[in-house]
């Protein structure tokens, strides 16, 4: 615990730099609109305010990656460092699956995110595969073109085989879509797995959204399926939450 202080203290160090005018004592922090609701948002936070917001970031970020450990059966765990650039993949075998292999891709928008709060930018990550004895076996590094390539394996992979883990046919009447929910930005909840909440699947990308996501204007309705269902039960059907609207 103390080690992850003094790295966020690390990190303190380099938004204070970042930001101009920075008073002492205070951290003004700008979350870009891909991660709230209400545009760009600034906030002035005390040091401990920062820091306790970073260490709930990253919580959030380890919860969410445990889910992906139990609903991924060759991933034993998934340990990213204190700024989300390293990810430490524990695996059981090497022979991933094409979702697994996709986990990639969310990985680098939990980067996406934990980037945003550290006002840098993201440059990619590295993610190491390791036994379960710490044996190294891969290390990749992860950019936006790399993450393309996997966007486009993952869908052909389910366009080749069939989901068949689909157990309930999509609504055929769309709902109303709800007017967006004003998130606070600063203290992300921390997901509820059990909660049965509404959702909007795209069985092409294989993504599901928030109703109020920006990304659901742009879906093609055949590709939408309205679901309502708790988060895990979303992720068990293969699907990974929106990098913009984070369900
Ligand atoms: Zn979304």
């Amino acid at each position: 615990m103390k080690k992850r202080i003094l790295s966020f203290l690390v990190m303190f160090l380099l938004v204070i730099q970042l930001v101009p005018g920075f008073a002492a004592g205070a951290v003004q922090l700008t979350v870009p609109s891909e991660f709230s609701i209400d545009g760009n948002t600034s906030y002035d936070l005390t040091i401990s305010e920062y820091l306790r917001l970073l260490d709930t970031v990253h919580s959030g970020i380890q919860a969410e990656l445990d889910a992906m450990c139990e609903g991924f059966p060759h991933f034993d765990s998934i340990k990213p460092n204190d700024g989300c650039t390293v990810f430490t993949v524990t695996v059981n075998s090497t022979a991933l699956t094409a979702e697994e292999k996709a986990a990639e891709n969310r990985m680098y928008e939990m980067r996406d995110q934990m980037a945003a709060y550290l006002a840098e930018d993201n440059n990619g990550i590295q993610i190491d595969y390791k036994t379960q004895n710490d044996t190294l076996l891969s290390s990749s590094k992860v950019g936006v073109s790399a993450l393309l390539l996997l966007e486009e394996a993952q869908v052909s992979a389910y366009q080749s085989g069939s989901p068949s883990k689909t157990s309930s046919q999509p609504k055929t009447t769309p709902t109303p879509t709800p007017a967006p929910t004003p998130v606070p930005a600063p203290t992300p909840a921390p997901s509820n797995s059990e909660t049965t909440c509404s959702y909007i699947l795209n069985k092409n990308t294989k993504k599901f959204h928030y109703p109020w996501c920006k990304s659901v204007n742009q879906m093609k309705e055949k590709n939408k399926w309205y679901y309502d269902g708790t988060r895990s039960s979303v992720i068990d059907m293969g699907y990974k939450p929106c990098g913009n609207c984070h369900p």
